[in-house]
């Protein structure tokens, strides 16, 4: 089995950053409070400095610039995405500088069940980015390597501010706005189009509760904070309606998804002895389970969804055969079991209940090399 691990290098080319700003922010309201640090974890080397300056360089740095070059990782989801249209769509509303927007995936192609999200048409296919963009902003990505073809680029981006919430995160940026504390990237992504001064508009608002709900899977998971509810209310405020972006994200597939998860859920293994003995429950989405009534790789996401319900399992994980023939894996506990930190250590990253990572060889290979990692987490 081949893991597709980021190299930790510095990118070829990349300059060291004059300064690093590492920011650590709690603030997940829209008018933060700030009476009470208590909540501000240091994390880096630069941490503890002040958030609001870090912020107003952010925002100062994006007012100055005449072109603004936005990022969010490969085979984005709906927080990644959401994210980086909201923000599209705020500069955009502001006029002042040209804002190219992208994922760095060949083909380009936007996930179906994502192209309900206003400003899709906005997006640029990752050739339109310019050599050297002088401001970049990258969206959900725990490291470089997750920007695919954008990788390169934001090497050699003069100013790069990473907007981020994992815990995993190797902190890239120029300026670093890392939130392991939030519930998804778009809680960071409102602060910023609340302090850019662009009004949220219903738009704006559908991208940034698209990331929300998808993140928080559907407001169920650890993370769903009172603040966490406070933002979905000032977004539903702007008249989006919850039950049609329920159903665009989760509730609609073709008929012949039936028999996709039929098969799939048909080899689905559990394995009561392994991960320290709470159990791990497994299978495969082939290429040639999609093949067979020509559905695309996006219908294999939400079968992690089905497989993680099974009681007898703290862990479960889909391999997913994407079109290139890679595994892209998608692992969840039920919180006892840091998923998180087996899939960096594959190569991968994620969060303590959801996690993934990509690797190449037979499925059999790839649990063997995962089982060790469980049990070391658990
Ligand atoms: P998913 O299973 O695709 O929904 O992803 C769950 C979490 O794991 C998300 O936070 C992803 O960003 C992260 N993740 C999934 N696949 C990878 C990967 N190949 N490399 C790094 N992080 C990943
Ligand atoms: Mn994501
Ligand atoms: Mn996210």
């Amino acid at each position: 089995m081949r893991l597709h691990r980021p190299s930790g290098r510095l990118p070829g080319g990349r300059r060291r950053p004059r300064e690093i700003l590492t920011v650590v922010t709690a603030d997940h309201s829209p008018a933060p409070d700030r009476s009470s640090g208590a909540d501000e974890r240091p994390l880096g080397p630069d941490a503890g400095a002040d958030l609001d300056a870090e912020w107003s360089r952010t925002v100062k740095t994006l007012a100055g610039a005449t072109e603004i070059c936005l990022a969010c990782h490969i085979r984005p989801d709906a927080d990644a995405l959401g994210s980086m249209l909201a923000v599209l769509l705020a500069l955009r509303a502001r006029g002042s500088a040209r804002v190219i927007a992208s994922f760095g995936d060949r083909p380009f192609v936007v996930p179906r069940i994502l192209r309900f999200l206003p400003g899709t048409e906005l997006l640029s296919p990752p050739d339109a980015y310019p050599e050297r963009p002088q401001v970049m902003v990258t969206f959900d990505a725990a490291s470089a390597d997750r920007l695919g073809l954008l990788d390169a680029y934001a090497a050699r981006a003069d100013e790069l501010i990473v907007l981020d919430h994992h815990a995993s995160n190797t902190r890239f940026g120029t300026v670093n706005l890392v939130d392991p504390a939030a519930a998804a990237t778009a809680v960071l992504a409102f602060d910023l189009v609340a302090r850019l001064g662009a009004e949220i508009t219903r738009d704006i608002a559908l991208g940034l509760y698209a990331g929300l709900v998808t993140d928080t899977g559907s407001f169920k998971y650890g993370g769903t904070s009172p603040r966490v509810h406070l933002l979905a209310a000032r977004l539903l405020e702007t008249g989006i309606d919850p039950g049609p972006v329920a159903y665009e994200l989760w509730d609609r597939s073709p008929f012949a998804f039936l028999g996709l998860l039929s098969a799939v859920l048909g080899r689905a293994q559990l394995e009561r002895a392994a991960a320290g003995g709470r159990g791990l429950v497994w299978t495969t989405v082939t290429r040639a389970d999609r093949a067979r009534d020509g559905l695309p790789f996006d219908v294999a996401e939400s079968v992690i969804d089905v497989v993680r319900r099974t009681e007898e399992a703290e862990v479960a994980v889909v391999l997913k055969e994407d079109g290139d023939g890679r595994w892209q894996v998608s692992a969840r506990s039920k919180g006892a079991v840091d998923v998180g930190r087996a899939c960096v250590a594959l190569g991968g990253g994620g969060h303590r209940m959801a996690a993934g990572f990509t690797a190449q060889g037979p499925a059999t290979e790839v649990m063997a090399a995962l089982r060790p990692q469980l049990a070391a987490g658990a």
